[in-house]
């Protein structure tokens, strides 16, 4: 039995010692690939820095209001469903913006607006519905829009650049 345990244990230092002398060669030559690693890797020099952050150069987010305005925008009284115009739907636009003063126009539908309603009304109250509510009279098929700048009361369909005057454009949906 101990003599078994002798041979096997002579076997296994034979079998050790061909690794040792296998083993300065395997090293060296994988020092050498590394070395060649190493040098290829200098070679290409470092990652330029700027490439993480490539995708968030090549992002642009679109903005909605540049890829789905009304093909033409309209106005119109209550019967006139308010949306966005595309092809042959016909709405009325509701993302109506004022090109005077930078506001979205607001709608009521069912009223009209007093005669009285001017430019310093609509700056004040705009866009405070409760308060514009006071230059508003009920009017059966009307939809009473405004900015802060500019008001119309709207009964028939019409084209928004049909309207003298007007400065609202779609600002996009
Ligand atoms: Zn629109
Ligand atoms: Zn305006």
């Amino acid at each position: 039995m101990a003599d078994d345990i002798d041979d096997l244990l002579d076997e296994v230092e034979e079998s050790l010692s061909a690794v040792k002398k296998n083993a300065p060669c395997d090293i060296k030559s994988a020092s050498v690939k590394t070395e060649d690693l190493k040098d290829l890797l200098d070679d290409l020099g470092p990652p330029p820095p700027h490439l993480p952050s490539l995708p968030a150069q090549f992002t642009h987010p679109s903005k909605a209001s540049t890829s789905s305005r009304c093909s033409l925008a309209y106005l119109g009284g209550t019967s006139l469903t308010l949306g966005h115009s595309q092809g042959a739907t016909l709405r009325g636009c509701d993302r109506l913006r004022c090109l005077g003063c930078d506001l979205s126009v607001v709608t009521v539908d069912g009223f009209a607006w007093t005669p009285h309603t001017d430019y310093l009304f609509l700056r004040t109250h705009y866009p405070d519905l409760t308060r514009l509510r006071a230059h508003l009279d009920p009017q059966r098929g009307t939809r009473a829009y405004a900015c802060q700048c500019q008001c119309r009361t709207i009964l028939e369909t019409t084209r928004v650049d049909a309207e003298k005057g007007l400065k609202w454009v779609c600002g996009g949906h």
